[in-house]
């Protein structure tokens, strides 16, 4: 492993601008090492100076237009860029540009919030960030999109139930979602919990009046419940939650493993309007190497139900990057997707976390390759009559790409723009599920996180409401 030894003496938080522009070059941090990166501040200008076996390479100056955080590390990250581009001689590929993080459209919101246009945004993006013209102007659009879709002013709020059960466990999932309990009385007692939940937040929406204007059911997989607990589970939600602001309430039924005709009608009773049902490859011998207990034909059959309700949003979700699949292999999936003509497609690249059972493995398809189906995920959904209306990076992402969610005009999530924006409030309920508070100013959040482990959930149902409260209050 090739390392480096940070040296400076700045009051400026480099901890993480530092570490994300050297990774790219495949350098990671060291207390001791051949390689010295030593970074400076003069004249409101940030310089990397890389030293190795009495050679110097240095960077241009950076002008550090403020020093805020995300001003002092936008110029660190270019500094730091230049630096180990110098050294290495290596040009590395950027597909959004020196953004790092998870959320690139809050960068975005920001930007605009300042005073920036729409107009000028896709250059700002370009010229400050290094982004790719495509992706400047992909950001800009959903950016635009996103503030008519929820607007700033006017506060809207989600609810978020998190059910950690699934069917069984896919091989490059991450998530901490268990095998769903076989037993009628585990799956109700671990309900019992999510009642009390519920309840503690019925209490918070009666102290804060919030325009809560959707209400997700996600996972997991919530359809990997009995019937019977599941009609409760949708119950319980419809009646303390379903308020008369809501226009969105969504069910992730991604497994169609576990899809029935009976919980189709339950969703439908209580008036669900948008559903997830995801084949993520549109090939059997895939299905069968990650671990998803289904085939083809489940889908179709998972799908034709659906389509045949009075749910009048059907999301799909594909994933690029599946182990052993090819370039034909992942456009034949996008076309047999596009086939049957989904309200909603998100397609994900793949991302393989620490807890997945597939990290560090060799999956097989190119950087470049996966790359070019990112592209080829956009043509279909725009062929589809679909736009881009929200996206999100992860850590260990595949080539460093995006997932990106389309819709027809009209049919776009908005809890997904909630969510992923943090622009909005957000109460979680339920496992590892979080609540999010926006500040006053748009960008930065108070946040709770629900515990992963059931058994701490359950043993601290109280308290943590009480966090919950606690939080709205401060
Ligand atoms: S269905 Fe989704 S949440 Fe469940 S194991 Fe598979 S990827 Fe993970």
């Amino acid at each position: 492993m090739k390392t480096y030894c940070l040296k400076h003496n700045l009051e400026f938080d480099l901890t993480r601008s530092v570490p994300d522009m050297a990774a790219l070059f495949a350098y990671y941090p060291a207390d001791e090492a051949e390689v010295v990166l030593r970074v400076e501040y003069i004249n409101e200008a940030f310089i990397a100076i890389l030293e190795k076996e009495g050679l110097v390479w240095k960077s241009a100056p950076v002008i550090c237009e403020a020093p805020v955080s995300g001003e002092v590390s936008r110029s660190v990250k270019l500094a730091v860029l230049d630096a180990f581009t110098q050294m290495t001689g290596q040009s590395v590929e950027l597909p959004w540009g020196i953004l790092t993080g998870v959320r690139p459209g809050k960068l975005a919101h920001k930007i605009v919030d300042a005073g920036t246009s729409f107009a000028i945004l896709p250059s700002y993006l370009q010229n400050k960030y290094l982004l790719p013209e495509e992706q400047a102007r992909l950001l800009t659009n959903i950016c635009k999109l996103q503030k008519q879709l929820v607007p700033d002013e006017k506060k809207e709020a989600g609810i978020y139930i998190g059910i950690p059960f699934c069917p069984s466990k896919c091989s490059y999932c991450s998530f901490p979602s268990g095998i769903v309990p076989k037993d009628e009385e585990s799956q109700q007692n671990f309900l019992n919990f999510i009642e009390q939940d519920i309840k503690n937040v019925v209490k918070l929406l009666g102290v804060h009046s919030l325009n809560v204007t959707s209400l997700y059911i996600g996972g997991g997989t919530p359809t990997s419940l009995s019937e019977g607990a599941f009609t409760r589970l949708l119950q319980m939600a419809a009646d303390n939650l379903l308020l008369p602001s809501i226009r969105e309430f969504t069910v992730e039924a991604g497994r169609p493993d576990c899809f029935t005709q009976g919980k189709l009608d339950a969703m439908e009773a209580v008036g669900v309007n948008r559903i997830s049902v995801n084949p993520q490859t549109f090939h059997d011998k895939t299905l069968k190497l990650i671990g998803r207990a289904h085939t083809i034909e489940d889908f179709y059959r998972a799908y034709e139900m659906t389509a045949k309700s009075k749910i009048p949003v059907i999301n799909t979700d594909l994933i690029i990057g599946l182990p052993g699949e090819s370039e034909e292999d992942i456009a034949f999936s996008l076309q047999k997707a596009a086939e049957l003509k989904p309200h909603n497609l998100t397609v994900h690249t793949l991302t393989l976390k620490r807890d997945s059972a597939l990290f560090g493995s060799q999956i097989g398809l190119p950087a470049e390759s996966a790359a070019r189906m990112v592209r080829k995920g956009q043509e279909v959904a725009a062929e589809m009559g679909m736009h881009p209306y929200y996206l999100y990076r992860q850590h260990y992402m595949l080539g460093h790409l995006a997932n990106i969610g389309y819709a027809l005009p009209g049919t776009e999530s908005i809890y997904n723009v909630q969510m992923m924006e943090e622009r909005h409030t957000v109460i979680g309920i339920g496992p590892s599920s979080a609540t999010k508070l926006p500040h006053a100013d748009g960008h930065h959040i108070s946040r709770l996180s629900m515990p992963k482990n059931i058994f701490t959930y359950t043993s601290n149902i109280q308290q943590l409401g009480e966090k919950r409260r606690l939080l709205f209050e401060e």
